[in-house]
């Protein structure tokens, strides 16, 4: 079931509010910018997804196809977002999990994880090993 979180960067100047089922599923991920930056991602669809404020703040970051926004907070440097098109060309979102505020410890711990093989592009079959994603 979606729950209404408010999520933020870590100085705070970027501050969002989105509906997210952590029951539903969320991601980890094996490409090159999800692995670096740790990236433990939940899909938010458009318009369960409201900016309240930073937006100034925000830098964007592309690289190799340009299919997803990897925004950043310009003071901080966290990623509390990202922004791409779904597969029918509609806006979607993945939130970091860990920028969402007043997440119940227990909900974290059961929130299934699906792991994409993307290092591959591969979004069907989940890397052999996972564990240090
Ligand atoms: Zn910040």
């Amino acid at each position: 079931m979606k729950k209404t979180y408010q999520g933020s960067c870590h100085c705070g100047s970027v501050k969002f509010e989105a509906d997210v089922d952590l029951a539903g599923g969320t991601f980890k991920c094996n490409c090159s910018i999800c692995y670096k930056s740790r990236a433990w991602l939940a899909p938010v669809q458009a318009g369960d997804f409201r900016l309240k404020s930073g937006e100034e703040s925000l830098r964007d970051y592309q690289f190799g196809p340009r299919r997803i926004h990897h925004l950043f907070c310009t003071n901080c440097g966290v990623r509390p977002f990202s922004r791409g098109k779904d597969g029918k060309g509609n806006d979607s979102y993945a939130v970091r999990v860990n920028c969402l505020e007043g997440v119940d410890e227990q909900a974290l711990v059961d929130a299934p994880v699906k792991y994409f093989d993307m290092r591959n592009d591969d979004f069907k079959t989940p890397p052999a090993e996972t564990r240090h994603l």
